[in-house]
């Protein structure tokens, strides 16, 4: 199981690969913004993405829009984790096509059982 973290701060993807890497095996992929993270894409094979909205550059909204619009990615499951808690946001990201909407801070046991569910739905 190969992941993607996308989150232009490194304590919280560092946070977020601790907790993956007690429950799965495989590579986990980093990116601190949406471009950085499509180019991880092109080169990389990925079966789950937890990408944060607030980025410098590109965006998690425009990231995840990118994807669903991309032929080779679109299937791919994508997790948001965001600050933003309003209603829109949730409802703007789900429109795009966001597997899942995770509020920050994540407890560890709520970010694995999402992803789980998020996997069993995908493949
Ligand atoms: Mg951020």
């Amino acid at each position: 199981m190969n992941f993607l973290l996308i989150d232009d701060s490194a304590i919280i993807r560092k946070m977020v690969k601790i907790a993956l890497k007690k429950v799965f095996k495989g590579e986990i992929l980093e990116a601190g913004d949406g471009l950085e993270a499509l180019n991880v894409l092109t080169m990389n094979p990925v079966d789950l993405i937890i990408c944060d909205i607030n980025m410098p550059n590109m965006d998690g909204m425009e990231f995840l829009s990118r994807v669903k619009e991309t032929e080779d990615f679109k299937d791919i499951p994508v997790i948001m984790l965001s600050t933003e808690q309003g209603e829109e946001d949730i409802k703007e990201a789900m429109k795009r096509g966001a597997a899942a909407y995770l509020k920050k801070p994540v407890k560890p046991d709520v970010l694995i059982k999402t992803v789980y569910e998020v996997l069993k739905k995908s493949y």
